[in-house]
């Protein structure tokens, strides 16, 4: 098949892993005889440095016209301040927002070779095996009214915690679509017993829920879902909830697999080219070096091949491969190796 690729870069480590996962992308390319264009456009720091604003138009556009996006990530120290007018992370809003995509899929899993490297204890972490979903256009990021003002000397801000049931329907809905295919169960995560936002999400999510009578459905508080994402973290499925929990919940999630490097994250509309990077940010302490583990964004290219190009062989292909380097003990300094950026990368190419 014939497809067009946006390489979003961006900053810190971002050249170093999108780098990477091409390589991966070009043997899959080979192997399978397809046809991937690749077209490099700018994001971030970055970006700002070359043209003032984090995102351009022209970029954008590039982006609604591919089939899929890789990116990297951005920020960093010399953009850092957070009062500055334009920041990296606005590249990355406007980009969610121009795409269409609303909901961030995260897949969180422990391979059984770096349970050593997870904080938890190993009998923790046994069938440690979920997806979080989290919405990603509403809620408190961007509902309105969002300001800052003065009243009688002091200063007043606000955000506004927002959302629409269709907004919290097609969202939960892909929730349910996935647990379909998994273990069949949805742990719907809101604040039902103070926001009136989250009264409306458990509202919805049981609606949804009665077209998926072979899915089971648990509501479970926001609070209550932090604790038990360590306490006993094999018994979630899918996970879905709203903007700002599910940004927390995430990271949450995510160093329970030991390392920030290892994951991949897919962002999805209901049409439209799909955004794919790892969750990790532009980790400046390292950039540069060679050291940074790929892995993160070498699996976001498989989630690319299966979620936006449909071919699931090769996506499960690339998987595999990235599963045997671990297990073969080839890994960077984060998951404790001594293995740099190429040499990982060479090794899951050596077994594609
Ligand atoms: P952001 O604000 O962009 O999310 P951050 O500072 O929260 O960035 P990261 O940039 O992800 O977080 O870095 C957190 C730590 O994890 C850093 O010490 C970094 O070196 C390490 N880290 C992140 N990604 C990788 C990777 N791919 N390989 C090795 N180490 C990584
Ligand atoms: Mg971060």
């Amino acid at each position: 098949m014939q497809a067009k690729i946006i390489l979003l870069p961006g900053d810190g480590i971002g050249p170093e892993v999108v780098a990477a996962a091409v390589r991966v992308l070009q043997a899959v390319e080979k192997k399978f005889g397809h046809s991937f264009h690749f077209e490099k456009q700018l994001i971030g720091g970055c970006s700002i440095d070359a043209s003032g604003v984090a995102l351009t138009d022209s970029a954008l556009k590039a982006c609604q016209s591919a089939d899929a996006v890789l990116l990297g990530a951005v920020g960093g120290p010399k953009w850092d301040d957070p009062l500055a007018k334009e920041r990296p992370e606005k590249g990355l809003l406007a980009l969610r927002k121009g795409l269409g995509v609303f909901a961030n899929l995260r897949p969180v899993k422990v391979y059984p070779s770096l349970v050593g490297a997870s904080p938890l204890r190993p009998e923790k972490l046994a069938g440690v095996d979920m997806v979080v979903v989290r919405e990603l256009t509403g809620g408190l990021y961007f509902g309105k009214p969002k300001c800052r003002e003065q009243i009688d000397g002091r200063t007043h801000a606000v955000d506004t915690m927002e959302y629409m049931d269709d907004e919290i329907r097609r969202i939960v809905d892909m929730a349910f679509q996935l647990a379909r295919g998994r273990r069949k169960k949805v742990t719907s995560v809101d604040k039902a017993n103070v926001l009136e936002t989250s009264r409306l999400w458990r509202q919805v999510t049981a609606d949804v829920a009665a077209g998926y009578p072979d899915v089971k459905l648990e509501n479970m508080l926001v609070d209550t879902a932090a604790m038990r994402l360590v306490s006993n973290p094999a018994e979630f499925d899918v996970l879905v909830t709203e903007n700002m929990f599910g940004d927390i919940l995430t990271d949450e999630a995510a160093v329970l697999s030991g390392s920030m490097g290892l994951l991949p994250s897919a962002s999805l509309g209901s049409d439209g080219p799909g955004l794919y990077e790892p969750i990790h940010g532009s980790a400046p302490d390292i950039a540069g070096k060679g050291i940074a583990n790929p892995i993160g964004t070498i699996l976001s290219s498989a989630f690319l091949l299966r979620y936006s190009l449909k071919l699931e062989k090769e996506a499960s292909a690339i998987e595999m491969a990235v599963e045997k380097t671990i297990a073969s003990g080839r890994l960077t300094a984060d998951l404790g190796g001594t293995a740099n950026t190429t040499e990982v990368t060479d090794s899951i190419l050596d077994v594609l």
